[in-house]
């Protein structure tokens, strides 16, 4: 069987040094003339959508204006992101290059993205880190849909699209950093694998009961062992 593992980006895959944050913060307040409470709010597994019209409306913008709007804080944020990311110390987190490098390898895993960044700043968050985008064969973004919760089917019929083979729930795993990464798995009936290497703990992830929880992805054969149990049917939690 083959399976599908969908990681997200910040404080999984890279720590991105708040460069997503000023690239947002530039784009809003050139498309619109305030980023609302930016410095204060908590980004944390939302995607970009969902950020961009929370802070809108804290800032007194109808929901019509911030729909019109989206497209072009997205060229905003993509041409400053091209400009920026590159000198921002965006870095890979540990063991990351090693994993990727190692599930690379395997014929019998599609190897994809599941964040709330826009389709557009990913790769250039991934290149900066030294990450080649290219060997993510599919993903969803925060350009798909707002609410993280339906990333999960859009990277799922996207690789069987793109395959041929069916994707679902028991072939897929999903690694993140945040609730919402492990909340999204359970909504799309993914293996949650939960990774403390961003802003939560391994104890705050815990109560969220991921199936596998990780203090990060240093040890790469016991993360392939873990990323590759439900090939088994294996779902059980595992805390560190
Ligand atoms: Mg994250």
């Amino acid at each position: 069987m083959t399976t599908l593992i969908l990681f997200d980006i910040d404080g999984t895959l890279i720590r991105s040094n708040s460069a997503g944050r000023a690239a947002m913060a530039y784009a809003l307040t050139k498309a619109c003339g305030t980023a609302g409470p930016l410095d204060s709010y908590h980004m944390g597994g939302k995607t970009d959508p969902r950020i961009i019209t929370d802070l809108l409306v804290a800032a007194g913008c109808s929901p019509e204006e911030i729909q019109n709007k989206l497209p072009i804080i997205y060229d905003l944020m993509t041409a400053q992101a091209h400009e920026t990311f590159p000198g921002k110390g965006i870095q890979a987190c540990l063991g990351v290059p090693e994993l990727l490098a190692a599930l690379g390898q395997r014929p019998d895993v599609v190897l994809g993205l599941l964040t709330g960044n826009i389709v557009s700043t990913a790769p250039l968050k991934l290149g900066a880190a030294g990450l080649d985008a290219g060997q993510f064969r599919v993903g969803a973004y925060g350009s798909d849909h707002m609410d993280r919760n339906q990333l999960p089917f859009i990277a799922m019929q996207r690789a069987s699209q793109l395959t041929g083979e069916p994707f679902e729930g028991t072939n897929t795993v999903i690694v993140g950093d945040t609730p919402a990464d492990i909340l999204c798995a359970r909504a799309g009936k993914a293996t949650a694998v939960a990774v403390a290497s961003g802003w939560h703990s391994a104890a705050t992830l815990a109560q969220y009961k991921p199936d596998h929880l990780l203090e990060n992805l240093g040890d790469t054969e016991k993360v392939l062992e873990i990323l590759l149990a439900s090939q088994d049917g294996q779902s059980n939690a595992n805390t560190p």
